[in-house]
């Protein structure tokens, strides 16, 4: 193995020269398959030097040409499809058909990006005093930088970049060390697409590269998305330098079961949304609420259908469950679950130390499923991030919206009923950021924006859509007069229209 990933910096790779190195697994195998630069803090003060400079052409470019090179991305997205769903699951470990979603939502932020001359339209009045009119616009902010997480290598910078980029930003991609090869792919495929060199760089890295690009005095905006913590950092570390910042963090998505719910569409949609992507999702769900006398059905449902996961190399078609990204979160989740047995929890299905033939050295661990949690258990309070599935009994709907609204994260959560009234009251009043009815993964789309509430998310914008566009610019209003004939001469009391 002598594979390295570097940076890319000004339209090509940089070849890392901090001598520190972090491991790049093949999740399925457990094998290393490439080392990843880690930059240090004069390797991102190059990045943001050439970001810097590109900034005052790419700034200046106008919007329709800045489009037109996400209608290009776009089509070298789709044209490149299969092979870089391939990228994805080989570092992450995901299979094969989810890493595409993946890489389709990103793309439909591309696609709405692709709309920027639009969006960045400002509004026109005239006449706001005698001869005097008045409209606003939109600027761009300058160094942009993005720091990601290991679960979706290329939708979440996604969520970032068309968006800064088409707005006139230029933009440092910081992805995280588990999955590093997407971050050199996009930009390779954005230069391709007409993209001028500098406009998108590429720093690899872990927290010393991270915090170079915070204590960065020419970074004026921070996107992250990650652990609650390390989004809690950023946030505080950025805003003091008087960044903008944008943080996304850690989940603990529920999924109340009324009584009146259909059992068999809740069942599937917990399997998917619990086990789907090994739970490594942020809008994964881990809590099912189940309501009344929902609980004995649901866990009669879900037992055997945990049971027959079929888990596997995320490259293998009949695979319904990947590994997880190391071995070192396998541990964590195989913790949580002794933890979950020691405070009391029933195991159902008990995933651990499972061994897949052929690749016994992968990150695999089984689908886990527990009953009657209790919101007191480790289990129930923090973010495992993995296939674990907790069902809590709830007594009635109020105790169910309860538990959500008293839970420190605020990301996701859905309901399923056939009652109106109660989704009604549940969209309308559950302290929540993303709300699912009958929908176990309310995820929104491009032109609507993504974000939590409570501890899962620092700062006031969500990411793309129209939010994305706000954080990524400056608002201006200009106010102006042609004065022709009699000058008024100086007044020195506040203008009003009268
Ligand atoms: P992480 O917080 O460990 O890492 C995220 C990024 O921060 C990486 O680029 C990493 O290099 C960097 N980083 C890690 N430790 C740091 C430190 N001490 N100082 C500065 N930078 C540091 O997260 P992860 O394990 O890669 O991803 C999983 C987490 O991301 C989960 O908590 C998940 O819920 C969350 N997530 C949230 C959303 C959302 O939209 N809210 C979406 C995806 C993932």
């Amino acid at each position: 193995m002598d594979r390295q990933i570097n940076h890319w910096i000004d339209g090509k790779v940089e070849i890392g020269e901090s001598g520190h190195y972090g491991d790049v697994f093949d999740p399925s195998t457990g094998m290393v398959q490439a080392k990843v630069s880690l930059a240090n803090a004069d390797e991102v003060n190059k990045a943001v030097k050439n970001s810097l400079k590109s900034f005052e052409t790419w700034s200046a470019t106008p919007p329709l040409k800045r489009a037109r090179v996400m209608f290009k991305f776009r089509e070298l997205l789709e044209n490149n499809l299969k092979d870089l769903a391939k990228i994805v699951t080989s570092e992450h470990g995901k299979i094969l058909t989810d890493a595409e979603g993946s890489i389709i939502r990103g793309m439909e932020v591309v696609e709405f990006s692709a709309g920027i001359p639009h969006l960045l339209k400002g509004e026109y009045t005239e006449q706001v005093g005698n001869g005097i009119d008045s409209w606003s616009t939109r600027q761009p902010l300058g160094v942009c930088a993005g720091i990601t997480p290991f679960n979706f290598p290329a939708m979440v910078p996604m969520w970032m970049f068309p968006v800064a980029i088409a707005c006139g930003n230029t933009f440092i991609l910081k992805p995280s060390e588990r999955d590093p090869s997407f971050g050199i792919k996009m930009a390779e495929l954005l230069k391709e697409a007409g993209l001028p060199d500098g406009v998108f760089n590429v720093v690899n890295g872990d927290k010393e590269a991270v915090n170079a690009l915070l204590n960065h005095d020419d970074v004026v905006a921070v996107s992250f998305v990650g652990s609650t913590p390390v989004a809690e950092h950023i946030y505080k570390t950025g805003t003091a330098k008087n960044k903008r910042v944008q943080a996304l963090g850690g989940a603990k998505n529920h999924m109340v079961v009324m009584p009146d719910a259909d059992m068999d569409q809740a069942t599937d949609a917990l399997m998917g949304a619990a086990y789907g992507s090994a739970g490594e999702r942020c809008m994964a769900v881990s809590v099912a609420v189940a309501v009344g006398n929902a609980g004995d059905e649901l866990i009669d449902k879900l037992s055997p259908r945990v049971r027959s996961l079929k888990i596997g190399p995320g490259n293998d078609p009949e695979s319904e469950m990947g590994p997880l990204v190391t071995d070192a979160h396998r541990s964590k989740v195989e913790a949580f679950i002794g933890k979950g047995v020691e405070e009391g929890a029933a195991l159902i299905v008990d995933g651990r130390g499972l061994k897949l033939q052929g690749y016994e050295n992968g990150f695999y661990t089984g689908g886990t499923l527990f009953d009657n949690v209790t919101k007191e258990m480790s289990i129930y309070r923090e973010e495992i991030f993995g296939p674990v599935l907790s069902v809590v009994r709830a007594r009635n709907y109020a105790e169910a919206a309860e538990l959500i609204n008293e839970h420190e994260f605020g990301n996701g959560a859905a309901i399923f009923t056939q009652d109106g009234d109660v989704a009604r009251e549940f969209s309308n009043k559950v302290k929540i950021g993303m709300v699912g009815v009958n929908v176990p993964i309310p995820v929104p789309l491009a032109f609507h924006s993504f974000g939590g509430w409570k501890r899962s998310m620092f700062g006031d914008h969500h990411m793309h859509g129209l939010e994305g566009v706000r954080f990524y610019t400056r608002y201006k209003v200009i106010t102006s007069r042609w004065p022709t004939g009699i000058r008024e001469g100086a007044n020195f009391v506040m203008p009003t229209t009268d």
